[in-house]
């Protein structure tokens, strides 16, 4: 048996997670985190019986005290970030699952590697923001860091009985976004609405708008290089717009090899829960025939700048990831309050690039501190304080 907590269970990643659950009868579920949404937990209570759970938005506690006592729930209930990190670190679990969204992740992660659990990551955005930090301990601890999204799940399949040293370049793909081939005029127009629609995968709504930048495959792009311990000129992105061809490695005898699958997160979530071994499927199968062509072409990276700006970003190296992933969270949201339009995301960005810039070299304090001045100086521009 396996145990395992899932934070961040009621997205749509941590949804799928209770999916592939739901067939893995050797896996169970001992801790989960919610943000507010209570009505998931409640459902999640009654199907899984979890022994701990936390409610992380601590205006809720009243409300989930409630729901407690009227599920007559037994387990233990915990709240806000030490009750992330306690949900992270119990002694009965293997592996925490973390699907919740924001840098918000990287301290339960932290603490979840100190006390020797395996990470299944979804959330990007702490290996964006100290990725090298975040692997370095990893090791020191000897724990597997197990790539969920899903290119990096096809790059770590596809580099399996691989040595280091034969690997020549990790090849990212993209769908391209909903507004792939659209010009800067078109997209000055782009409204929550129409940003919010992703013509392959249905995803949460920060990850959707950043699809639709294309700053998910910047944020990806970076993710990789720590993961996989490639250099940045080793990482190229092709646009993919079938989203069938996960990702891809090339290797030094010039062989490529890829990962192919239905665009369906189960696949990726329930080979890191079973990793190295593969269990039957909870994602459909890939009918090749019926998608025909795969087309890959060059990102327009003029039209889309969120890609140079995470490389840029990435290679200034330093706390400039950390810099450009807050800023880009609080401009997301931002758009999603339609406070700003679609290509002020990348000014907000840029904008906290430059004035964050010589911060000096990463520690883990020095990225809170980052992650926390970029906010309080985006929010005081657009008057969100
Ligand atoms: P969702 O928005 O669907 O879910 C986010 C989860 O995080 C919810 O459980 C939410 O709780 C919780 N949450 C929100 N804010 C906070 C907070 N401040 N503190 C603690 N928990 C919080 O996101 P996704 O599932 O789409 O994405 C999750 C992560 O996985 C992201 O990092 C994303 O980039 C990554 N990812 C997602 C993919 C996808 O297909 N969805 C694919 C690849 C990667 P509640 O709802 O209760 O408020
Ligand atoms: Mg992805």
């Amino acid at each position: 048996m396996k145990y395992i907590s899932i934070i961040g269970a009621s997205g749509s990643i941590g949804t799928q997670t209770l999916e592939v659950l739901r067939k893995e009868k050797e896996i169970q579920l001992v801790g989960v985190s919610v943000h507010s949404n209570l009505e998931r937990l409640r459902a999640i209570i009654l199907e899984f019986h979890p022994e701990v759970v936390c409610i992380t938005d601590e205006d809720r506690k009243e409300e989930a005290q409630d729901l407690m006592r009227s599920l007559h729930y037994s387990g233990e209930v915990c709240f806000g970030m030490e009750g992330l990190i306690h949900v992270s670190t119990l002694p009965k679990i293997d592996l925490v699952v973390t699907s919740l969204v924001g840098m918000v992740g990287l301290r339960p992660t932290v603490e979840a590697i100190k006390a020797g659990k395996d990470i299944a990551l979804a959330n990007k955005e702490t290996l964006v923001a100290a990725g090298e930090l975040v692997m370095a301990l990893a090791r020191k601890h000897q724990v597997q860091i197990l790539p969920v999204d899903s290119e990096h799940s096809a790059i770590f399949q596809s580099l399996q009985g691989s040595q280091p040293h034969e690997v020549a370049k990790i090849l990212l793909t993209a769908s391209g976004g909903p507004f792939r081939g659209k010009d800067t005029a078109f997209l000055q127009g782009v409204t929550r609405a129409m940003a919010l629609k992703h013509p392959n995968w249905v995803m949460g709504a920060k990850i959707t708008i950043d699809s639709a930048t294309l700053m998910n495959k910047g944020l990806e792009f970076i993710e990789a290089r720590w993961l996989f311990d490639v250099p940045y000129e080793n990482i190229d992105i092709l646009v993919h717009p079938q989203s069938i061809v996960h990702s891809m490695v090339e290797f030094c005898d010039h062989s490529i090899i890829a990962q192919l699958g239905s665009p369906d997160m189960t696949l990726p979530i329930q080979y890191a829960l079973n990793y190295p071994h593969r269990h039957p499927a909870v994602a459909k199968p890939l009918n090749l025939l019926a998608v025909g062509q795969l087309t890959f072409e060059a990102p327009d990276r003029q039209t889309f700048r969120g890609l140079d700006l995470a490389e840029l970003a990435g290679k200034r190296g330093g706390l400039q990831c950390a810099v450009m992933n807050s800023a880009n969270e609080e401009a997301v949201a931002l758009f999603l309050k339609e406070k700003i339009g679609f290509l002020d995301i990348y000014d907000v960005v840029e904008e906290a690039m430059e004035r964050f810039r010589d911060l000096g070299d990463i520690t883990l304090e020095k990225v809170f501190a980052a992650d926390e001045a970029v906010r309080a100086h985006i929010r005081r521009k657009y008057k969100e304080v």
